[in-house]
């Protein structure tokens, strides 16, 4: 998942990447303490375009699934993540420092564009993909935006068959809820 800068032709590099979730360390712990499972690769469909001051733009969109229990009806599902993304990374002159933000009044400071910054001549873009899936993960998670859920009552999944507790559309405090939920 690395660039090299001085093979970006001048119209752009267009790349394509696919890696295990697994190959990602935080993605991997997050395997590991079961919290997520990932059932397709993590994918990256990129364009790499050289601008003035050594500036790399980098924007694309990375995609994977991954399956989960809805959170309403705790039934499982597949959730499809994707992430469009645009980065630019700054050369970095020293060895281990970042430079100066001094001199990075350029032309990257449109607000919704996030900078790194890249050594020598290689972009790794590794971490900058592990860090938009992992901001990309769901925190609740619903099989759809319609999702009945469970019937408080008895249980029954109310996606696939209404129960006789069900409260009767119309009631009053049924509607109150109902208000209270959007
Ligand atoms: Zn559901
Ligand atoms: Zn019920």
């Amino acid at each position: 998942m690395k660039i090299s800068v001085s093979h970006i032709p001048p119209d752009g590099l267009v790349q394509e990447y696919s890696a295990k979730a697994e190959l990602f360390p935080i993605l991997d712990d997050l395997i590991i303490q079961g919290d997520y499972v990932f059932s397709s690769p993590v994918q990256a469909h990129l364009t790499a375009m050289v601008l003035a001051n050594e500036v790399v733009d980098v924007n694309g969109q990375i995609t994977t699934t991954l399956r989960m229990d809805c959170g309403r009806c705790l039934e499982p599902f597949e959730h499809t993540l994707i992430r469009k993304f645009k980065m630019g990374f700054v050369k970095s002159s020293g060895t281990d420092t970042a430079p100066d933000e001094d001199e990075l009044d350029i032309e990257i400071r449109e607000e919704d564009i996030a900078t790194e910054y890249y050594l020598g001549d290689v972009i790794d873009l590794k971490n900058m993909i592990q860090e938009q899936v992992v901001m990309g993960l769901p925190q609740h998670p619903l099989c759809s935006d319609n999702c009945k859920g469970l019937c408080q009552s008895c249980g029954n999944n109310l996606n696939l068959s209404p129960c006789s507790c069900s409260p009767t559309i119309g009631h009053p405090a049924f509607a109150v809820l109902k208000g209270l939920k959007t």
